[in-house]
C-alpha cells in the first residue's frame, strides 16, 4: 500500500492524512492550531500520523495564505507566529520526502476536481465564500499555482472599476459585495433588522441565535449527501470534538479552509450593531430563506457580484465547471438560485453560459484531499 501524506493549516485546525492514489484516507489526525510554536505541533501530528501507517512518498501542504510559492513561506493572516515562516523547508527537513505547498483555496479547487463535485470536468474554478472569498484553478486538469503562489485570488477581481475601495487596496473587487461579511454589512446599511421576519411571523424564539441549525436553510454547507464521501478524506474526523462536520458553527466561518482571505477569527463573520444578538451571515441566510425582503436583496446582490466573476474567469479560461464551498455556500438555494439567474443574465456567449456552477461536495475534508493530489503528483512527476 503506497500513500502519500496531506497537510492542510488554518488558523483553527491543524490536519493531516494518509491518502492512497484512488483518495482513500488510511489514517488521519486533526489538533487546535495553537498560537505560539504551531511547528512542534505540526510535527507531533505528523508523527502521530506516520507512524500508525505506511510510509508515506510524497508531502502536500495546504495553507492559509498569503503565501509565497518561490520561497516556500507562509505567512497566515490567523496565525501571527508565522510571518515568512519557511514551512514547505521545515516540514521537508521534518519528513525527508518531496514536499509539495500551495494555498488552501487551490486545494480546495484540486480536492473537489479530484474527489467532490468537479470530478471529470476538464476545467475548475473553486471558490471559497466566507470571511473573505478565495479562490483557485484547476486547468486542463493541473492546478495553476502562479510564480508566487498567488493564482485564483478571484475574491480580489474587479466586477466594478468605479465600485467601493477594497480592503486589498483594489477597487470593486468581489469580496467587497459578496463575502458574509460584506452581505451582513450591506444588509444592516439598508436597514436589515435581524430576525425581524421571524419576530413579526412566528416569534423571534423559533430560531435562536445560538441555535443556527433551526431555521437554516436546507441545504447543509458542503456535507454529501450521496455516496461520494466514501472515498473522501472523512477525516478531520479525528478530530470530531474539533470539527464535527455537522457543527453548525462552520457558518461563522471558523473552518480553516473558508477564511482564505484571513479574517481573523469566527467572530468576525459578524458584526455587532444589534444590542444582544450578533448579525451574521448564517443569519442573514436565514432571514432570506424565511422571507425578509432586505435579506433577500443582500443575498440577489452578492450572486450577482459572483456571476460576473465567474463569467468573466469562465470567459477568460474556459473553465466548465464552477464550484462554491466556505460558510456562506451552506445558504444553498438562498445563494444559489439568484447566482443561476443572476449568470443567466450577464454571460452571454455560449461557452461562458456553459458553465456549471455546483456547490461543495467535500466540505471542510476538500483542501485535505486536495493536498494529497499535490503530493501525489509530485510523486507522478518528480521536480527533484
Ligand atoms: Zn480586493
Amino acid at each position: 500500500m503506497t500513500c502519500v501524506l496531506a497537510i492542510d493549516i488554518g488558523g483553527t485546525k491543524l490536519a493531516a492524512a494518509l491518502v492512497d492514489e484512488a483518495g482513500s484516507v488510511l489514517f488521519s489526525a486533526t489538533r487546535p492550531t495553537p498560537r505560539t510554536d504551531v511547528m512542534s505541533a505540526l510535527a507531533a501530528l505528523i508523527a502521530e500520523v506516520t507512524d500508525t501507517g505506511p510510509p508515506p512518498e510524497a508531502v502536500g501542504i495546504g495553507c492559509a495564505g498569503p503565501l509565497d510559492l518561490a520561497a516556500g513561506t507562509v505567512s497566515p493572516v490567523n496565525m501571527p507566529s508565522w510571518r515568512g515562516f519557511p514551512l514547505r523547508d521545515e516540514v521537508q527537513k521534518l519528513v525527508g520526502l518531496p514536499t509539495m505547498l500551495a494555498g488552501d483555496a487551490q486545494c480546495f479547487a484540486l480536492g473537489e476536481h479530484w474527489l467532490g463535485a468537479g470530478q471529470g470536468c476538464t476545467s475548475l474554478l473553486g471558490i471559497v465564500v466566507s470571511t473573505g472569498i478565495g479562490g483557485g484553478l484547476v486547468l486542463d486538469g493541473a492546478p495553476l499555482l502562479g510564480p508566487t503562489g498567488n493564482a485564483g485570488h478571484v475574491g480580489h477581481m474587479s466586477i466594478d472599476p468605479n465600485g467601493e475601495r477594497c480592503e486589498c487596496g483594489g477597487r470593486g473587487c468581489v469580496e467587497r459585495y459578496s463575502s458574509g461579511p460584506n452581505l451582513v454589512r450591506w444588509a444592516l446599511e439598508n436597514g436589515w433588522s435581524p430576525g425581524a421576519v421571524h419576530n413579526s411571523s412566528e416569534g423571534r424564539s423559533s430560531v435562536p441565535p445560538g441555535n443556527p441549525s433551526d431555521g437554516r436553510p436546507t441545504d447543509s454547507p458542503g456535507e454529501p449527501s450521496d455516496g461520494r464521501s466514501k472515498d473522501l478524506p472523512d477525516a478531520p474526523a479525528d478530530g470530531k470534538s474539533n470539527d464535527p462536520p455537522s457543527d453548525p458553527s462552520r457558518w461563522q466561518s471558523n473552518d480553516p479552509h473558508v477564511t482564505p482571505s484571513g479574517g481573523p477569527s469566527s467572530e468576525s463573520a459578524g458584526v455587532s450593531r444589534v444590542p444582544g444578538e450578533k448579525a451574521d451571515a448564517r443569519m442573514l441566510a436565514e432571514d432570506a430563506a424565511a422571507g425578509d425582503p432586505i435579506a433577500v436583496a443582500a443575498f440577489e446582490r452578492g450572486a450577482r457580484a459572483l456571476a460576473g466573476m465567474i463569467a468573466s474567469t469562465a470567459a477568460a479560461a474556459e473553465v466548465t465547471t464552477v464550484v462554491i464551498g466556505g460558510g456562506v455556500s451552506g445558504a444553498g438555494k438562498t445563494l444559489f438560485d439568484p447566482l443561476e439567474r443572476a449568470l443567466d443574465d450577464v454571460a452571454g456567449l455560449a461557452f461562458v453560459r456553459a458553465v456549471q456552477v455546483k456547490q461543495s461536495t467535500l466540505g471542510v475534508r476538500a483542501a485535505l484531499a486536495g493536498a494529497a493530489n499535490l503530493a501525489w503528483r509530485a510523486v507522478r512527476t518528480p521536480s527533484d
